[in-house]
């Protein structure tokens, strides 16, 4: 076969040449040991966790290193594609800190290696497309989809393996007459890898997260372009990669099966190939068996579910850090108070098999990073989230935001800081009787005690309180309305004998909370009525004293 002829025949227009390519994009200038590596999205539309976990990798691995991330947009299959779904993409990265250096922007490109829409880039494809054919190592195929459908048939009636591969190849060995009668006529055709790979052949490989891997050598000959000249992924990526400059490939393992494929790209590209980290699937736990996390099942899966869930972004970043990297909370327990990226992340701690998903983990991280938060940030993080889901809230904390800010502040900032938030929408809940509006008594008093005990206790209390008593002022006062009424204020010599008392200073606190609450449980009373101020505390213990009828 006269390459050279049946090159020119299929690419009359394409002039120039790999080396052309090699100039247009040089070597980058990077320090030893700078790592580039890429998002390389389809634009569907539909940003999951997965893409997070990829990012959120690729974005370590680059930017510890020295190296640039970019991203490229893969939409060469215009039919997935969604309007808008890069600047989808784009924001929903940018609000998890995962920020490119180069690439698609949300209206072009930046960078000195695009463009980095695939579907941009055609013409140079074409231009790799052609010396594969130079090269002996493609070939076009004008199989219409009946006769594909029939080989189909033919191979699952004689067992065979399905592909276009073999005997089954029916164009890879076509004298130039016949694909020149098939031009002339104009029919579409496809182009063709001529693969040399058998079945029976294994490749060594080595990821760096799974390790090492024998895996079957690929003998089918794959499409590289379609019929409208635009490349499939997969050889999309090898060009792209290696014009790009990309040192690792950090991907999902659904591509795993197709590596030995793309790594007879690169051989026959010439191209050195990447380094791959393939990424395990996220697992979750469903009954007693692990399952693949599905778009379908879990609402989890997209990105969008933990800020309408009220998950701060920090806490969704240190929760996938935790399941990413199994040193990661072992290093936050001796660094409780670092930022982030002091952690030196490393794809050797990440677990080959994939990372197993628990909500009720990602709670408990987030109430750590939440609990480690200053009053002003968590005023401002619930605000931005209010903002969006919760208008009421908004408009009750940014009526008086020294007020809101004196509630978060309660109980934050010691060393055994208040976890009482895993979601901003946990605030809400929490805070609403600081509000007149919203404050209602929820909890009753417990049967066992008198009503009159409560009355008195209650009336002790207004006979006293001092808004500018400290806190160990005010408390001996409850424990001399505790003695006053028989109540215990002495715990250790209420337990040692319970019987001789009618309740302890807990009880008389607990009378109290539920007026000025309306629960049982809340942060420090003392705390709570320091915020509240003198006029609204004793208005509420008026009022309950009115709904005892004691008025
Ligand atoms: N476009 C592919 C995807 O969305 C990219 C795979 C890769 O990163 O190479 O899965």
């Amino acid at each position: 076969m006269d390459t050279k002829l049946l090159a020119d025949l299929l690419f009359p227009n394409v002039t120039k040449t790999p080396d052309d390519m090699e100039a247009l994009f040089p070597e980058r200038n990077l320090p030893e040991g700078a790592i580039v590596s890429r998002m390389a999205p389809s634009p569907t539309g539909f940003v999951h966790l997965g893409n997070l976990v990829q990012g959120l990798t690729s974005e370590r691995l680059c930017h510890q290193s020295g190296g640039p991330l970019f991203l490229r947009v893969e939409d060469t299959d215009a039919k997935r594609e969604v309007p808008g779904a890069v600047s989808v993409l784009i924001e929903a990265l940018r609000h998890y800190n995962i920020l490119f250096d180069e690439g698609a922007t949300i209206d072009g490109d930046a960078g000195d290696y695009g463009p980095y829409r695939q579907r941009q880039r055609v013409d140079i494809y074409h231009v790799y497309a052609k010396q594969l054919v130079l090269q002996g190592e493609a070939y076009p195929c004008f199989c219409t989809e009946e006769e594909l459908a029939a080989i189909h048939e033919q191979q699952s009636a004689e067992k065979a393996n399905f592909g276009y591969f073999g005997k089954w190849a029916i164009w890879r060995d076509r004298p130039i007459e016949d694909i020149r009668a098939e031009l002339d006529a104009g029919h579409p055709w496809v182009l063709r890898f001529r693969s040399t790979g058998s079945i029976e052949h294994k490749i060594p490989f080595n990821d760096l997260i799974k390790g090492h891997l024998e895996l079957t050598e690929n003998d089918i000959d794959h499409v590289l372009l379609k019929s409208d000249g635009i490349p499939t992924y997969h050889f999309a990526h090898a060009v792209d990669d290696h014009l790009m400059r990309t040192t690792h490939v950090v991907r999902g393992d659904e591509w795993l099966p197709s590596l030995p494929f793309h790594l007879q790209l690169f051989r026959s590209l010439g191209f050195k190939p990447p380094k791959y980290l393939h990424i395990g699937p996220l697992m979750k736990m469903d009954g007693d068996s692990k399952r693949k996390l599905s778009k379908r099942k879990d609402p989890e899966l997209a990105l969008t579910y933990y800020r309408a869930s009220g998950f701060p972004v920090q806490s969704v970043y240190e929760y996938l850090m935790t399941v990413l990297n199994s040193n990661f909370e072992d290093w936050r327990r001796a660094n409780p108070d670092a930022p982030i990226d002091d952690f030196k992340f490393s794809y050797k701690k990440m677990n080959p098999a994939g990372a197993l998903f628990d909500e009720m983990k990602l709670r408990d991280v987030s109430k750590n990073v939440i609990s480690r938060m200053d009053a002003d940030r968590v005023l401002a993080e619930v605000l931005d989230f209010a903002k969006d889901y919760d208008v009421e809230l908004y408009d009750h904390l940014a009526a008086d935001k020294t007020y809101a800010r004196s509630i978060l502040a309660i109980g934050r900032g010691g060393k055994k800081p208040r976890k009482d938030f895993a979601v901003f929408t946990d605030v809400r809940p929490y805070l609403d009787f600081f509000y007149d509006d919203w404050f209602r008594v929820t909890d009753e008093y417990p049967e066992n005690f008198a009503k009159s005990d409560v009355v008195a206790a209650l009336n002790g209390f207004l006979d006293t309180f001092d808004i500018a008593d400290d806190i160990n002022v005010w408390f001996d006062k409850i424990k001399a309305i505790a003695d006053k009424l028989g109540y215990a204020s002495d715990m250790k010599a209420f337990r040692e004998n319970p019987e001789a008392y009618r309740g302890n200073v807990a009880d008389i606190s607990m009378f109290l909370r539920i007026a000025v609450t309306g629960r049982q449980n809340s942060p420090d009373m003392y705390a709570v009525m320091q915020v509240l101020g003198a006029e609204r505390v004793k208005t509420r213990v008026r009022a309950m004293l009115g709904k005892l009828g004691a008025l």
